[in-house]
């Protein structure tokens, strides 16, 4: 095998440090599912699960293009699984290769999250005592995003042997099926054929009519000569301790982004480009693209190697969902690694993926906020259907657009229960709204804001004022019939999240519309004709937003979560799983769960988080205990949040175990569904349980500040984070923070605040913030 060029024996010479890898040591058929999430491979445009190529009884094959959703007759839209380009069936002495089909003396699988590629070394052994060493590794190209490239190979250690190997691109895959439905094929094949030793495929999907093309070429390498081949099946006599090399390159296309009528040529021509780089140089600039990625986001954690690698984890998951090319998809709620709520977006993506690229790849996250901007009409509709004024966003989302929650699914005890979340969930209005607001104070993107920001904001305004209800009586306004975060509580009225953030949608659209008015008139009068927007209007957003009701006992000082709340049955939690996560009270049946205090995700903690300016510390410290008390986090989304909320109180413990807890939710199959897809939210709250609450790093405004709650057995924190156009470097110590503006895209006066002290950052050079003693920290 070789590496940049050059000879190497195993791949164990070129694999990153443990603290960059996550490995399967061993084989365990019971994990399959886990591991194939686990070590999916992509680029934002495409990704593949991690199979084992020779497809094992019970593999999933998952090949996913973002944005590619489809249905057949009255089927829920979902994204499409698409055909798999990553299988090989080898027999060898005339007996099937792969880990259910033959025994093997070794078998180990190593994701190096460094250099984005999947390393595979088995040791067979077949039912004649022979033993062959097999080897393969595989990557989804970070530099060419519409390849994929796998090798294989082959050694015979006891004596020659035959080998016959079939590879082709399955098209026999489907989709999962949910509840009732069955597997569900989404495409069939319009034209197959090979040219010049490149094979071509390419399908279309039944309702939408889009056209997927793969093109792919194989290679086989012996001897140190190297041939690409037409056939895809043949036999292969080898000698004993000869090694065969296989190299597959896969192309794929869809029309998404080209012409139906220049998808041939194009893909056809991109594989053949691939090919005449070679296979070595397509891995350098595979690695070089990925180490640029890493650059910027990687966190280095100093005295928690652990915690470093499973955070690594999580932002390499990350890193493989977000698209820089394309502002017309997001990421769905289980990222492309599997079909998991059917490749759908929800207040995921804005308020838990979102910060992660603001920070680090603020291309993406503008991306991510047009693919909303996009459905902005399809959002008016949607508020219109249902006699709303302004935009609703739906809480499922694919790609027009429309509401694509379904109407049941399946309960924690099993039982099919009827899903209201779409006509309740309302707050993803002013999720949606808040994103908007982030990004625009992290980036200083005030051009995106003027047009696009500025009409998400003053449409979502709008809908809250038809969603509110006046309380004439008590001259106030109320939010009735919704459902906040916490799903256990159905058609609830004045949640305090809910309420909240509506709240603070009226009041901030208010702002910025000042705002633009103030710095630019002529494009906000623009815009404001263009949607028929006039000051009195957004008078009554002030008007309706300082009104909002907030219900707060001033016995108990504390927030309710909803109106109602505190005259719900109290249950105390008594019980831990083996995570260390709260178990339901044996006494609560999950059917009467709604009339208990136990609570699915802290609709409070999470306002405090995202509101955070809004709260005192003994209130939040306060309301924190209350909630936590009361929190099954049934939700993934849960436990993150509880880490930065914690933090923030000065609660250390609370902060380290949720944050592990939320750390390990795929990498250790905490939720037990770890199959069905990364828990993209929770990988987003994991880097954001590092960087606000760990670093503690939050922004007033036009300042960014950082008041860090380093962990005691942590030495040093350093990552690099994107404000204003400049890139930023941070080191965290237990005594001090420093600072270095490292790279900076645009002109204009750059300060931070550290430990309450501002101070402007010049380029270049470091700057030193002494950490508070204890008595003086705040
Ligand atoms: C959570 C929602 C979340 C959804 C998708 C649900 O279990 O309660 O808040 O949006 O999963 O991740």
């Amino acid at each position: 095998m070789t590496y940049k060029g050059k000879k190497i024996y195993a791949y164990s010479d070129v694999i990153s440090p443990r603290s960059w890898v996550v490995e399967e040591k061993g084989w365990d058929p019971k994990q399959q599912g886990v591991r194939e999430t686990q070590f999916t491979l992509g680029n934002g445009y495409l990704c593949s699960r991690g199979v084992l190529e020779e497809i094992p009884y019970d593999a999933y094959a998952g090949t996913y293009i973002g944005g590619i959703y489809d249905a057949t007759g009255a089927q829920i839209t979902e994204l499409v699984n698409l055909p798999n380009p990553i299988n090989f069936r080898i027999d060898a002495y005339g007996e099937k290769i792969g880990l259910v089909a033959m025994d093997h003396l070794y078998h180990r699988r190593t994701l190096d999250m460094h250099r984005g590629t999947l390393y595979r070394h088995t040791i067979y052994k077949t039912t004649h005592k022979k033993r062959i060493d097999y080897r393969s590794r595989r990557f989804v190209s970070m530099h060419d995003k519409r390849l994929m490239v796998m090798e294989i190979e082959l050694t015979p250690l006891d004596s020659d042997m035959t080998i016959n190997i079939i590879t082709s691109i399955d098209t026999g895959v489907s989709n999962k099926g949910v509840l009732t439905e069955g597997r569900k094929h989404h495409f069939q094949p319009l034209e197959v054929f090979t040219q010049a030793n490149i094979h071509y495929i390419c399908v279309e999907t039944f309702e939408k009519k889009l056209n997927i093309a793969y093109a792919s070429a194989l290679e086989i390498c012996r001897r140190n000569r190297c041939r690409i081949v037409a056939e895809r099946a043949m036999n292969i006599r080898v000698r004993k301790n000869e090694t065969i090399t296989f190299r597959k390159f896969m192309v794929m296309r869809s029309t998404r982004h080209i012409k139906p009528s220049e998808i041939r040529r194009s893909t056809i021509s991109l594989l053949k480009a691939a090919r005449r780089r070679g296979f070595d140089r397509l891995i350098e600039e595979h690695e070089k693209a990925w180490m640029e990625r890493w650059k910027i986001t990687n966190v280095d954690i100093d005295g928690d190697p652990e915690a470093a690698r499973a955070l690594r984890f999580n932002i390499y998951h990350l890193t493989i969902a977000g698209n820089k090319e394309d502002d017309d998809i997001s990421v769905g709620a289980r990222t492309l690694s599997d079909e998991g709520y059917r490749g759908h977006v929800f207040w995921d993506t804005e308020i838990f993926i979102l910060p992660f690229f603001i920070y680090t790849n603020p291309r993406i996250a503008k991306n991510l906020l047009m693919y909303r901007f996009h459905r902005l009409n399809a959002a008016r509709h949607n508020a219109a259907a249902r006699g709303y004024k302004g935009a609703l966003f739906p809480w499922e989302s694919a790609d027009t657009g429309q509401e694509c929650t379904p109407s049941w699914a399946k309960n924690f005890d099993g039982t099919i229960i009827k899903i209201v979340t779409m006509d309740q969930e309302h707050h993803i209005v002013a999720d949606i709204a808040y994103a908007v607001a982030q990004y625009c104070m992290a980036t200083g993107d005030w051009a995106f804001m003027c047009k696009e920001g500025m009409e998400i904001m003053a449409e979502t305004a709008r809908f809250w004022v038809s969603r509110v209800t006046h309380n004439a009586k008590k001259n106030r306004y109320e939010i009735h019939n919704v459902m906040g975060p916490d799903e256990f509580h159905e058609g609830v009225d004045n949640n305090a999240y809910t309420n909240g953030m509506a709240r603070w949608n009226l009041l901030t659209a208010a702002e910025w519309y000042a705002r633009l008015k103030r710095n630019y008139p002529k494009t906000l009068n623009r815009l404001a004709r263009r949607i028929k927007l006039n000051p009195s209007e957004v008078a009554k957003w002030r008007k309706i937003g300082d009104r909002i009701f907030m219900p707060v006992s001033t016995k108990r000082k504390l927030i309710e979560p909803f109106q109602g709340f505190f005259r719900l049955k109290e249950h105390r939690i008594t019980h831990l799983d083996a995570h260390l996560m709260p178990i339901l009270p044996g006494t609560v049946a999950w059917e009467e769960i709604g009339k208990t205090q136990l609570i699915k995700q802290a609709d409070v903690v999470m306002l405090m988080y995202l509101l955070g300016h809004c709260f005192t510390p003994a209130q939040k410290s306060n309301n924190y205990y209350f909630n936590e008390k009361r929190t099954l986090h049934k939700s993934s989304l849960s436990p993150a949040i509880h880490a930065i909320v914690g933090l923030q109180i000065g609660d250390e413990d609370k902060g380290v175990h949720y944050f592990s807890n939320a750390l390990s939710a795929d990498l250790n199959n905490i939720h037990g569904n770890t199959t069905e897809g990364i828990h993209a939210a929770s990988a987003g709250g994991c880097w954001q349980a590092a960087i606000m609450g760990f670093a503690g790093m939050h922004h007033n405004d036009d300042i960014l500040a950082f008041d860090p709650h380093l962990c005691r057995s942590w030495k040093e924190m350093r990552f690099c984070v994107m404000w204003r156009g400049c890139r930023l470097r941070v080191v965290i110590s237990q005594s001090r923070t420093e600072i270095c503006l490292e790279k900076r895209t645009r002109r204009g006066k750059i300060e931070v605040e550290v430990y309450g002290k501002r101070q402007e950052l010049k380029p270049g050079a470091f700057v030193n913030f002494p950490a508070p003693t204890p008595s003086r920290k705040r």
